[in-house]
């Protein structure tokens, strides 16, 4: 059944996505679950029936934002009750999972939790809020929210309509979530759950669709992607090169990615992909954490600098174009100066293209939030900048080796400057460009001229590509 206003207006939902480009994806699917009941997207909050924070949990800040964000949106709902509407607010996501109760219980404005593996499930959820509040009207009970944070039996991928969620061309699928590894700094084992591959044809039919709806480009997601293990046609297991190879296949795919990798998991077969699928762009984010042996272990990575540093190696033969990023932590319990010369002295080695690096976040109910040595706040933030100082370095010299060749760019949003547009370059490079809006979504050949910290300037090179005015 449809959800209409009282106005006769289509009801409308507002999805806030805070964290990893999996919630990205997640948010796009509850925006294709919300769809067959009416729900239209909103631009902002205050134009919505329904807000849906899809939050994140990795580090404290992220889950903080929640709560302040949560009161911005109680005295917006008071409002509205004030004047005979209502708004309806609901928490999914990693935030969801693991401080469910929680939630219900500091901020009593909530009518839904739902956790990342059941928010197949909001239909329900939303028909038993109308229910309560049928039941209850203005009387409804403060803290009296709908909860679903289960890891049910069934999995959510088989209850999802088809996917819309194409972006100027570029579209994310999610190929595998959760995450056995349990480094131990990390929530993700815990809010994620373990480890799961969808089935082989799933993924392919999901693929298909979005290239038929006009998607060039695939971002093959999972929280530990490179550990694919999907269940084929034949009952054979799947890894990810396997299944790489045959996405490469789909007739008009023209760029394929998959994120986040785990160094354990790049296999022969994989590092061997980068070389002879053309499809597979030439750049891989592969997080390694710290360039320190001892942190390594404390941090139960399962793998050491030297490993990380031969995969690096045996990648750039594959494929020598192979830029590089990563994740790093800085201040995790224990790191001494030496090791965080360590990690240094690693992305010396390396010289990455774009780094991700985070102050550790001691965060409950991990085994690292129970360590005692904890490092001084302020001794994180000087060991931050030093890092950072580093890899914009790093950033810029790969942007300014770039100036001067003609790429093919994809092109996506509004740029910064009037009449400016943005779009990726195949090593997942910002470029600004002159041109036409009507090339979102385009792939076009573009002469970069001038490399900074974090992007490109460039110009559209005129030809088979060129978008009529
Ligand atoms: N699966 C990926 C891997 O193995 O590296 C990482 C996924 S995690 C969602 C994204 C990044 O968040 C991590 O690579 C790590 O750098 C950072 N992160 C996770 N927990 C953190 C914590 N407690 N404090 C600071 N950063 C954290
Ligand atoms: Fe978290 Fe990645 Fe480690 Fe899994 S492998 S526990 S997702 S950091």
């Amino acid at each position: 059944m449809k959800d209409v206003r009282t106005d006769g207006q289509p009801k409308r939902v507002f999805i806030r996505t805070y964290g990893c480009q999996m919630n990205v994806y997640d948010s796009d699917r509850m925006a294709d679950v919300l769809r067959p009941l009416g729900y239209a997207l909103a631009e902002g909050p205050e134009q919505a029936d329904l807000v849906v924070l899809n939050t994140c949990h990795i580090r404290e800040h992220a889950s903080e934002k929640v709560y302040s964000e949560l009161g911005r949106l109680r005295a917006a709902k008071t409002e509205r009750r004030a004047e005979g509407r209502d708004l309806t607010i609901a928490v999914a996501g990693c935030v969801a999972q693991a401080e469910g109760e929680e939630i219900i219980r500091r901020q009593p404005a909530v009518d839904i939790v739902v956790g990342s593996q059941a928010y197949h499930r909001l239909p329900e959820l939303l028909a038993q809020v109308a229910r309560k509040a049928a039941g209850e009207g203005a009387k409804r009970a403060p803290g009296a929210g709908v909860l679903d944070t289960e890891f049910p039996p069934e999995s959510k991928f088989d209850h999802l309509p088809s996917p819309q969620g194409i972006r100027a061309g570029s579209a994310f699928l999610s190929i595998q979530e959760g995450c056995d590894k349990f480094c131990t700094f990390c929530v993700v084992p815990y809010t994620r759950g373990m480890e799961y591959s969808r089935p082989v044809s799933a993924v392919l039919a999901e693929a298909r669709q979005l290239i038929e709806a006009g998607a060039l480009e695939l971002t093959l997601l999972g929280q530990n992607v490179n550990a694919y293990h999907g269940e084929g046609p034949d009952g054979s297991t799947w890894t990810l090169a396997r299944l790489i190879r045959a996405i490469g296949e789909i007739p008009g795919l023209a760029r394929l990615r998959y994120t986040t990798s785990h160094p354990r998991d790049m296999d022969e077969d994989l590092i061997a992909a980068h070389g002879d699928v053309p499809q597979l762009m030439p750049y891989l984010h592969l997080p390694v954490q710290s360039g320190s042996d001892r942190i390594l272990d404390a941090m139960n990575r399962r793998h050491d600098r030297d490993l990380y540093l031969r995969i690096v190696d045996r990648l750039r033969n594959a494929r020598a174009d192979l830029a590089l990023s990563s994740d790093f932590i800085v201040g995790f319990p224990g790191e001494s100066d030496a090791d965080f010369d360590d990690t240094m002295r690693l992305i010396q080695q390396v010289g990455f293209a774009s780094v991700y690096a985070f102050r550790y976040s001691r965060r409950p109910g991990t085994p690292g939030a129970a360590l005692t040595d904890q490092v001084p706040e302020n001794v994180k933030v000087a060991r931050l900048a030093a890092l950072q100082a580093l890899v914009g370095q790093q950033a810029r010299a790969f942007n300014e080796s770039k100036a001067g060749t003609i790429v093919p760019v994809l092109f996506a949003e509004a740029g910064r400057k009037p009449g400016q547009i943005m779009g990726k370059t195949p090593w997942l490079q910002s470029v600004y460009a002159q041109g036409d809006p009507r090339l979102f979504g385009h792939i076009v050949d573009v002469r970069l001229i001038e490399g900074y910290a974090n992007s490109l300037l460039g110009e559209i090179v005129v030809g088979p590509y060129e978008v009529a005015a």
